[in-house]
């Protein structure tokens, strides 16, 4: 064999112990399915203006189930990718839209039964288990909830704070709670975050001050858009 020859032989068989090596290691450092999840910050999502956003839901009782992964929420084995933040409160309650923007999806019949979502700039905010289903008249899509009086139609623009629906147990549900999920460009966010950055500016801002307006929030964006919805 050539020098040249046992030169390129030693090279191709390093590339093959580390090629080994590093499947291997991936390998024992792969997480079975979604055991234990990295948060990635993918981005920063900034907001100004918040001291206006609504608590979204009337009668709050208590959080019930935060946002990211957590063991089955009806008793399978295994772990599943909570997509928003569970807020208590008894059925009939009226859910208030968080922040002023434009109804883009009503729909009913998946896990997260009559649902409303809404666009707000780059923040997508949407609402499940709802009283309510979704009727199409002349090809438009309506959210009825009539023993509540509410009415909510595709493209519509919603002010902060308005009425948007009520509590109720559609979808995969063992109890009246509101799923709220918020995403920033497509990702998902964490609501509590998103609540505490609005405790956080609320109450400085009734002091007054146009300085504390314009300050701008930071929120970190926690799972990718490429995280399906699994849990509800
Ligand atoms: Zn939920």
């Amino acid at each position: 064999m050539s020098k040249r020859r046992q030169l390129a032989q030693k090279v191709a068989n390093l590339f093959i112990v580390g090629l080994g090596l590093t499947i291997l290691i991936s390998f024992l450092f792969q997480p079975a399915v979604a055991k234990s999840p990295q948060s990635k910050t993918q981005q920063v999502a900034t907001s100004i203006g918040w001291q206006s956003a609504s608590f979204p839901v009337e009668n709050f009782q208590a959080y019930t189930s935060g946002f990211g992964y957590r063991t089955n929420a009806t008793g399978g084995s295994g772990y599943e990718f909570h997509s928003g933040l569970d807020m208590a409160a008894p059925r009939g309650s009226y859910i208030r839209n968080w922040w002023t923007g434009v109804v883009t999806k009503v729909t009913d019949g998946g896990a997260c039964g009559t649902q409303v979502t809404i666009q707000s700039g780059q923040w997508q905010h949407t609402y499940c288990h709802m009283e309510g289903k979704v009727e199409v008249f002349n090809s438009t899509r309506h959210m009825s909830d009539r023993a509540g009086g509410i009415q909510l139609v595709e493209g519509q623009t919603i002010p902060a704070g308005v009425r948007i629906g009520r509590v109720g147990m559609s979808g995969r549900t063992t109890g009246p709670h509101l799923h709220w999920g918020l995403k920033y460009n497509g990702n998902y966010v964490d609501p509590a975050q998103v609540l505490r950055a609005m405790f956080a500016i609320q109450p400085a801002a009734r002091q007054s001050s146009s300085q504390i307006k314009r300050q701008q929030t930071q929120i970190k964006i926690d799972e990718s858009k490429f995280i399906r919805d699994s849990g509800y």
